[in-house]
């Protein structure tokens, strides 16, 4: 595999960084997850300059400064999308880190290295559906750390989720906020459907403002769907009609059952994850938001 590092593309292997490197000891990196779809023969990245403009505003909540415009990071993404000869549905990850800065903490004025992966990658859940339980470690608040920065340190928390509901048998970790409301899974942002409605909860319940959660909200307001951004109590997801979950990796997802409580797949999920599919191979309208590698 290529990656593109510093400006420029280079093998895997040569792609090193040195045991002293800030983020490795702090956590203090930015990335972001971004696809990129086969259609018509080229291959079609979503909504790159949303996920290019998020990375710049998770590094600036650090004090992480990188060299490169985001219209060079684009083109960077499209260069390394060709140099590794992608033709199937791919994942690509952006990402800048704070490098060699001693020991201390603050990582304002470090030197940022930033790098680029793109390699082939279906859904990462079966698109039948998932089943989750509602995690015992709290989604951590905004008084902690930045919410909104996809921060790699902030991951430590998901990781924690995900690893209990593996070990209780579920697919996915569902994650309140400090004050007991319903707040995102491990890697995903959570809808729910009622009586024809969705709900989603809103940033002050420490969700993530998911790039895929405005793709949804957009295209059920222009199907009629109502769709609005609200806090919920954990009960909402026992008393749903349907539960789904959305993000880059994932797509559109339903939730089977939560906590062993079962929901099923219902119609708004597969409506929107319909409407999801055609949107990212071309057939579904807002050009503006795909870019063709080749
Ligand atoms: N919440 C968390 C914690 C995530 O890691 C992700 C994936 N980036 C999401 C929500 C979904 O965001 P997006 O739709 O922008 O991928």
């Amino acid at each position: 595999m290529m990656v593109w590092m510093d400006g420029r593309v280079v093998p895997e292997a040569e792609a090193r960084v040195p045991i002293t490197t800030h983020a490795i000891h702090y956590g203090t990196s930015a990335f972001e997850g971004v696809r990129a779809y086969a259609a018509d023969g080229n291959l079609l990245v979503f909504r790159l300059a949303d996920h290019l403009a998020r990375l710049r505003r998770s590094a600036r909540a650090y004090g992480l400064r990188y060299e490169y415009s985001d219209g060079q990071l684009a083109e960077a993404v499209a260069e390394l999308c060709r140099a590794n000869g992608l033709r199937a549905n791919s994942y690509i990850r952006p990402f800048c880190f704070a490098g060699e800065h001693g020991v201390k903490l603050d990582p304002a004025g470090a030197q940022v290295v930033t790098a680029v992966l793109a390699f082939e990658m279906d859904e990462i859940y079966p698109r039948g559906g998932v089943t989750a339980g509602v995690s015992s470690w709290a989604k951590f608040s905004d008084r902690s750390t930045p919410t909104q920065a996809k921060m790699g340190g902030n991951y430590l928390n998901s990781a924690a989720a995900a690893a209990e509901a593996g070990r209780a048998g579920y697919d996915e970790a569902i994650l309140l906020d400090m004050a007991g409301n319903v707040s995102e899974a491990s890697g995903e942002n959570v809808f729910v459907a009622k009586g024809g409605r969705l709900y989603t909860p809103p940033a002050s319940c420490s969700a993530l403002e998911g790039i895929t959660r405005d793709t949804v909200l957009r295209l059920a307001g222009e199907a009629q769907i109502p769709a609005s951004v609200s806090a919920m109590p954990r009960s909402a997801l026992y008393s749903a009609d349907e539960v789904f979950l959305t993000g880059t990796a994932t797509g559109i997802v339903p939730v089977l059952s939560v906590d062993g409580v079962e929901l099923g797949a219902g119609p708004l999920a597969s409506k929107m994850a319909g409407m999801y599919s055609r949107l990212v191979s071309g057939g579904g309208g807002h050009p503006e938001w795909l870019t063709a590698v080749y």
